[in-house]
């Protein structure tokens, strides 16, 4: 990877050299064609024809330098084909985002993998790199007599395990095959309409049962159980294995470097040209091309695109041909959840590990305990969107809720739902959308591809293990296309 813009970059230590083997490295391409560091010209490059009127002619440009966008750019690398990686923000990973903070390596997006991620891991194990495990909590927050209480883990376990196995009862017949979606599609149309507000309901809990997994629903949902599907939720459980202790995978585990260190390996081994600060405004196509212009005027042309935005955001980017009817329902209903805050707590003194969920309503829906520093402890905390984290006065009263007499130091929080360039936090499909969005969604648009976790077939929104997935599906395409 290679990365350049006008603002600031990452750390860039990649050696340019190191293209796919078997092919002629980055720099050794770019100094046959006289190409400077930082104005470059893909004229002479890949097999398309370069145009004298266009700034820059590649294989493909990939829109977005997320999970999906670098697992595009390195699978084309390898089969020898350029790409150019358009990147609005200033930095890469989209919804992951690895900072430092308190003086330590903090996610102030996506944070987790399971083992359950099949591809995830493959990617981890070939660029070797290892997991590291956040502590176990110590003791778990549960709601009850409208408060919250701890618990031992195991007291937690077998009050929770029952109540989720009657959520999802039915899952692993209509996701008889969960990385298969619509496998069962004929169980589907009774269940895919359904949000998690209404699956509560159908489930006639008691008062008690239904503090106890509100929170937590609600946590998925970004604070709002109307927005979530059932079926969203339900095809992550079944794809973690369909029991209470393989969903309980996906939070706890995290890559050794930090969530971004895996993109960063990716992107090196692409061979691609990322350039930051170049968020895209215009999509057009006509014939055998495609024309990419960037908000700054930038103009780039391909022989295909991948567009590896959120689908959020696709709505503030201009398709010429318009985008299909899927694509415009997708980006108009969304599928990042509108509100889906993450917050790093840093908790004065020896700080108990506690983790657990409260209830729908409370503004920290669910906490996670991180590291014991010498002078606190740090927490994970997803608040409900009634919570002003930019209040200290409300995030110290909401922690105290968690624990008695806590004192925050600090925090910091990132509202996703926000941020220009996502326009959304993690993906939860609506009501409706597997069996209204689907397989429409993945298939291509002329020479216009689409990539994304939100728009994943498996582990779809909330998962880097779906961003990788759909990646590798746009790059079969793209290589179709351009064979
Ligand atoms: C708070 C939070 C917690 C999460 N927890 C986990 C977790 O524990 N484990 C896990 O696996 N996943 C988690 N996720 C989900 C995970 O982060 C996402 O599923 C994944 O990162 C999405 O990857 P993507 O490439 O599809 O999209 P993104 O990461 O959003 O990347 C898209 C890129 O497109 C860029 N872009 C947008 N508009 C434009 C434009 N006009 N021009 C150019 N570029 C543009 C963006 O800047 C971004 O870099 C979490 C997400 C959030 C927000």
């Amino acid at each position: 990877m290679h990365a350049d813009g006008p603002g600031p970059v990452p750390a860039d230590d990649s050696p340019l050299d190191a293209g796919p083997a078997g092919r002629p490295g980055r720099r050794r391409v770019l100094k046959a064609i006289g190409a400077g560091a930082a104005a470059v010209s893909f004229g002479a490059v890949g097999t398309g024809t370069a145009r004298a009127d266009e700034e820059q002619f590649t294989d493909a440009i990939v829109i977005g330098a997320g999970y999906a966008g670098g697992t595009v750019a390195r699978e084309l690398g390898a089969k020898g084909l350029t790409s150019v990686v358009l990147e609005a923000r200033d930095r890469i990973g989209g919804r992951i985002w690895t900072s430092t903070w308190a003086g330590e390596q903090i996610e102030l997006g996506g944070q987790w993998v399971s083992p359950s991620h099949r591809l995830v891991n493959a990617e981890l194990a070939r660029y070797r790199i290892g997991i590291v495990r956040d502590p176990d909590p110590q003791r778990v927050a549960v709601a009850r007599g409208g408060r919250l209480e701890h618990v031992a883990p195991a007291e937690a376990a077998a009050l929770l395990e029952p109540l989720w196995k009657e959520f999802y009862k039915g899952s692993e017949q209509y996701f008889e095959r969960p990385a298969e979606p619509l496998y069962r599609k004929d169980l589907l149309a009774a269940v895919d309409p359904l949000s998690v507000a209404d699956r509560l309901r159908q489930m006639n809990l008691s008062p008690a049962e239904r503090d106890l997994i509100s929170g937590d629903t609600a946590a998925y949902c970004g604070g709002s159980l109307q927005n979530g599907s059932l079926t969203g939720m339900a095809q992550w459980y079944q794809l973690s294995g369909g029991t209470y202790d393989s969903y309980s995978t996906t939070i706890g585990s995290r890559p050794a470097g930090g969530m971004t260190a895996l993109l960063q390996a990716m992107l090196q081994d692409s061979g691609a040209r990322v350039r930051l600060n170049s968020p895209v405004a215009k999509v057009t196509q006509s014939g055998s091309r495609v024309v990419v212009e960037t908000r700054d005027g930038r103009r780039y042309a391909a022989r295909t695109v991948v567009v590896a935005t959120p689908a959020n955001v696709w709505r503030n980017i201009t398709f010429a041909p318009g985008l299909p009817p899927a694509h415009a329902r997708a980006t108009a209903q969304g599928i990042g959840l509108p509100s889906g805050t993450k917050m790093v707590l840093h908790v004065k003194g020896e700080v108990e590990a506690i983790g657990g969920t409260a209830t729908e309503g409370s503004p920290i829906l669910m906490m996670v305990p991180q590291k014991q520093l010498a002078d606190g402890r740090l927490m994970v905390a997803f608040p409900g969107p009634q919570l002003n984290v930019a209040d200290p006065v409300q995030v110290q009263q909401a922690v105290r809720q968690w624990i008695p007499g806590a004192q925050v130091l600090a925090s910091r929080a990132m509202e996703w739902g926000k941020d220009p360039f996502s326009a959304g936090s993690w993906g939860l499909r609506r009501p409706g959308q597997l069996l209204g969005l689907f397989p429409q969604i993945e298939q291509p648009h002329g020479r216009i591809l689409f990539a994304g976790a939100d728009i994943a077939q498996g582990w779809h929104g909330a998962y880097i293990e779906g961003a990788v997935e759909s990646g590798k599906r746009a790059a079969q395409q793209a290589l179709q296309l351009l064979a």
